[in-house]
């Protein structure tokens, strides 16, 4: 698997941060972290990351919700019939 190794934010040569081996499955496979080696920039690139997770999880979670509602319509519209 290739890794962008520029960074997202300003396009600077990623360094890399911690570098870890671990089997999966038979195989013992390489992982690496690259990080701006600008602190400031990498804080701020971690901040986009979350936020778009946190937005990523509250879309999922009303998507539960509203399929949790539909099927409860869909009982209510069963007994009136
Ligand atoms: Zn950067």
């Amino acid at each position: 698997m290739y890794l962008n190794t520029s960074c997202i934010r300003c396009g600077k040569d990623r360094v890399q941060d911690k570098s870890w081996k671990e089997y999966v499955g038979k195989s013992l496979v390489i992982y690496t972290t690259n990080i701006c080696p600008d602190a400031e920039c990498q804080k701020i690139v971690e901040a986009g990351l979350k936020e778009r997770k946190d937005h990523l999880d509250s879309i999922l979670a009303n998507s539960l919700k509203r399929r949790e509602e539909n099927r409860r319509n869909r009982k209510y519209l069963k007994k009136l019939h």
